[in-house]
């Protein structure tokens, strides 16, 4: 990231030298910058643990009164990857912990075949309150929601989002299309008009994959987070091929 940061830096030195010598300011698209913008404000965990904070104090919808635990999410603050789920199931609202149940001891299980670690990545999801019975998330609550997981990415800046499962796809890339038909690919996040895309690859959930653990969909997902672990410019550990 810091490499990315000074890269962007000589970028800026260079138009500014080149402005200087010309005469003139050379005209480039003020719209997007060739990489992701620094943060403004504070550093990435400060600003985590005031999202963090402000989930946790949160009504805006009714989500806010039936939960046990906001859950805003955690792992690194300076994570390459992060992973957004749906929502928080009965673990979670129970320990304030994104994906410690079944569906995140299956995800723990496809980090370490990444050959990463769990506080490698930052994990959250697009909710950080459960819905009632593991409830589809509600269109009203996503929106009341966003505003957290946009200031989460916004402040973390990753190079890489997996989104698992449809409602993280949908709700990342603003599309319907089955998650079958987006996966596989990576598709490209915008944190703000006024930055460069990141790429961003939809799988299925873990969950899902549970419920469905065919060779298929687990190969599927596999290949996936292959795809992801080249783009980090990272090695596939022994075996895992
Ligand atoms: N499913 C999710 O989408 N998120 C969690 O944190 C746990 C299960």
């Amino acid at each position: 990231m810091t490499e990315k940061r000074d890269l962007r830096q000589v970028f800026d030195q260079h138009i500014e030298l080149t402005d200087y010598f010309t005469g003139f300011a050379v005209k480039r698209a003020k719209s997007v910058s060739p990489l992701p913008q620094k943060n403004q404000d504070g550093d990435n965990k400060t600003q985590l643990v005031e999202i963090a904070q402000s989930a946790k104090e949160c009504r805006k919808c009714g989500l806010g009164s039936t939960r046990k635990n906001s859950v805003p999410g955690e792992g690194n603050p300076h994570a390459r990857l992060v992973f957004v789920g749906e929502a928080p199931g009965a673990d979670e609202d129970e320990q304030g912990r994104p994906f410690v149940g079944r569906a995140g001891q299956l995800l723990d299980k496809i980090i370490a075949a990444m050959g990463l670690k769990r506080s490698d990545v930052f994990i959250c999801n697009v909710l950080k309150c459960r819905p009632p019975d593991n409830r589809d998330p509600k269109p009203e609550e996503i929106i009341s929601c966003m505003p957290f997981l946009k200031a989460q990415l916004a402040a973390i800046r990753p190079e890489i989002i997996v989104a698992l499962g449809a409602h993280a796809a949908h709700t990342l890339l603003n599309t319907e299309k089955p998650i079958g038909q987006l996966r596989g690919k990576f598709h490209d996040f915008y944190f703000d008009e006024n930055a460069e895309p990141v790429k961003l690859m939809p799988t299925y959930h873990p969950a899902y994959l549970l419920r469905n653990y065919s060779d298929e969909n687990r190969r599927r997902v596999w290949e996936d987070m292959k795809v992801v672990v080249a783009e980090l410019g990272l090695e596939v550990p022994k075996g895992k091929n």
